[in-house]
C-alpha cells in the first residue's frame, strides 16, 4: 500500500493540503458518505470540503436511520437542519420561508445535510433514509454548471458535493444569511487543482507513463486538455 495524505487521503505527490485553507461558512455540512464513496478518493471532493471548512462533518454508512450522531445533530436545537436536494418544493437562499425562519430564530445555524456519493449511491442513501425527505429542502435560487466535466454522471448539470456547498455559501452570502466576509474561494482552489491532478494522470496513462490500473480506462484514449485554471498555493 503506498503512502497516502492522512488529511487528504491522496498519494504523496498529489497531496491537495497546501491547495486550501480552513474558513468557518458559519453553516455546518454534515456529508453522508457511501462506503463505496469513502474507498473511491481519486474524484471524491468530501473529504476536500472537511479539510476546507470548520465545523463539516462527514458520517459514513448507507441506513443511518439508528446512526446516534445524525440523529443527535438532526435533534439538537442550536441547528436548522435541511437537506440539500432538489425538487419542486426545495427552498433556496431567497425563499421567504428561509428568511422567517432564520429571523424567528436567530440563533440557530443552518446544519446543511448533503449526500455525498455519485448519482447511483446518492439513490441508494435515500431509498434506505426516507425520513430524511422529511426535512426541509434546500436548493438553489440559479442555476450551476460543474466545472467536474470529465466525470460522468448522469447529467452535466451535477454539481459535485464541493460545488453544492461553495454555492450554498455564495447565496447564503448574497442573502445576507452569513458574514459578508466570509471567502468559500479555498474551496473552489483545491477543486481545480484535483482536477488538473486527474486530469494529468489520465494523460499519463493514455501516454502508457502509467499503467491502465483502473476498469474502464479503456474509454480515455484521447488526451485530453488541461484548462488554465489559476490556483494558489497557501
Ligand atoms: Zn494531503
Amino acid at each position: 500500500m503506498s503512502y497516502r495524505c492522512p488529511k487528504c487521503f491522496r498519494t504523496e505527490q498529489c497531496c491537495l493540503c497546501s491547495y486550501t485553507k480552513q474558513f468557518d461558512p458559519e453553516v455546518k455540512f454534515v456529508l453522508l458518505m457511501h462506503p463505496k464513496e469513502s474507498k473511491k478518493q481519486r474524484t471524491g471532493t468530501g473529504r476536500l470540503c472537511k479539510i476546507s471548512m470548520k465545523d463539516c462533518e462527514i458520517i459514513e454508512g448507507i441506513d443511518f436511520s439508528q446512526n446516534a450522531r445524525l440523529q443527535n445533530l438532526l435533534n439538537d436545537s442550536r441547528y436548522f437542519p435541511v437537506l440539500m436536494y432538489p425538487g419542486p418544493d426545495a427552498m433556496n437562499a431567497k425563499s421567504e420561508k428561509l428568511k422567517l425562519q432564520m429571523k424567528s430564530n436567530p440563533k440557530k445555524k443552518i446544519l446543511a445535510i448533503l449526500i455525498d456519493g455519485t448519482w447511483f449511491c446518492a439513490r441508494q442513501i435515500i431509498n434506505k433514509n426516507k425520513y430524511l425527505l422529511n426535512l426541509n429542502k434546500m436548493s438553489f435560487s440559479k442555476n450551476y454548471t460543474s466545472i467536474f466535466t470529465f466525470k460522468k454522471e448522469p447529467h452535466p448539470e451535477c454539481l459535485s458535493t464541493l460545488e453544492t456547498c461553495y454555492y450554498f455559501i455564495q447565496e447564503l452570502k448574497e442573502n445576507d444569511f452569513i458574514n459578508k466576509n466570509i471567502n468559500p474561494e479555498p474551496l473552489m482552489n483545491v477543486f481545480k487543482q484535483m482536477i488538473k491532478f486527474q486530469l494529468q494522470a489520465e494523460n499519463e496513462r493514455v501516454s502508457g507513463l502509467r499503467p491502465n490500473v483502473h476498469a474502464g480506462n479503456f474509454r480515455y484514449t484521447k488526451l485530453k486538455e488541461i484548462p488554465d485554471f489559476k490556483i494558489e498555493k497557501y
